[in-house]
């Protein structure tokens, strides 16, 4: 039997050694646990780890992040080896989007451009005319000509978002993210009540309530970098709790309070179980053995690589 490395400093010693060894790059969301953070190469939202995927030269990619996250990243690197350290880690918003379904609902209409978030199966890439993320998306929609009617799925909230953006009207998918979707708006003015300089910045996945408080809406990107530009000090931060590693490392005399999620847990914020499914030791185990790997049939991975290209081609 295999023997369990348990120390954390030793266990990333091993990491940085099997990385070496086999040519293989980690990249890592940042909704990921710290200790995974800190061996990972690249640390990013799903766009920056998107072009990093793409222009990698090394020959393992091993994806600490979802399983779409993974799938994008094979997507655009057929020939080389995607590594997932748990294959059960999904995603609720991509889940809330079956194809089926889906096709169903394009088929109703046929005149329309289909847009769709980054965080859905290749299966759905396949069904798309281009996809976004949530750092272009106002980008993307902006550049499909404006008589064209839209079909933007799967995240309600941020199809929501856009439409106001843009001014363009769209035809939603009915789909959400259980984490963004999880934050007390009750709670979070408490919160604001106590701390009423802060600035509240959200993810735009989140719920309109959650956006109309708002002082910045952006991605994890996004608001990293306002969070660093900004003259204020103090901040409640709706989005997955796991960015707070990386802001408070941007901004360490900064004070940064996650939003309150509605059930009460230890954390009093919103984690998302899907991506803390990777552990230390799943990524450990998963370069020493090569698997879980990604494998996607080939077809299917040449038809989703189109709109991901022309996403790419745009940002
Ligand atoms: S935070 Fe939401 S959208 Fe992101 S991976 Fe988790 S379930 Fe999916």
């Amino acid at each position: 039997m295999e023997k369990t490395v348990n120390n954390k400093v030793n266990l990333q010693e091993q990491v940085r050694k099997l990385k070496e060894q086999k040519n293989a790059v980690i990249l890592a969301h940042y909704y990921q646990e710290p200790e995974i953070q800190e061996v990972a190469d690249f640390i990013g939202d799903s766009l920056e780890l998107a072009k990093k995927a793409a222009q990698t030269t090394a020959d393992i990619i091993v994806f600490a992040g979802v399983h779409f996250m993974a799938e994008t990243a094979k997507i655009l690197n057929p020939s080389k080896k995607v590594l997932l350290p748990d294959l059960k880690a999904g995603c609720s918003l991509a889940d809330s989007c079956p194809p089926d379904a889906f096709r169903k609902l394009k088929e109703k209409y046929p005149d329309h451009a289909v847009v769709t978030y980054i965080n859905c199966s290749a299966e759905i890439k396949t069904l798309s005319d281009i996809v976004c993320t949530s750092s272009n998306a106002e980008r993307i929609i902006n550049s499909i000509p404006k008589e064209k009617p839209i079909i933007f799925a799967p995240d309600k909230n941020l199809g929501r978002y856009l439409m106001e953006k843009t001014g363009r009207k769209m035809l939603l998918w009915d789909g959400a993210c259980i984490v963004h979707e999880a934050f007390s708006l009750d709670k979070l003015l408490e919160v604001y009540k106590q701390h009423p300089s802060a600035m509240i910045i959200a993810h735009p996945e989140s719920e309109d309530h959650i956006l109309k408080v708002a002082n910045y809406v952006g991605s994890t990107s996004g608001m990293l970098h306002y969070v660093k530009s900004s003259e204020h000090d103090t901040f409640i931060v709706a989005t997955e709790a796991g960015i707070l590693y990386q802001m408070q490392k941007d901004v360490p005399h900064k004070t940064l309070i996650p939003a309150p999620a509605k059930e009460d847990n230890t954390c009093a914020c919103s984690e998302c179980a899907f991506m803390k499914m990777n552990t230390l030791q799943k990524l450990y185990n998963c370069l020493k053995n090569e698997d879980p790997e990604i494998i996607l049939e080939k077809e299917l991975m040449e038809k989703a690589h189109k709109p991901i290209k022309k996403m790419m081609e745009l940002s």
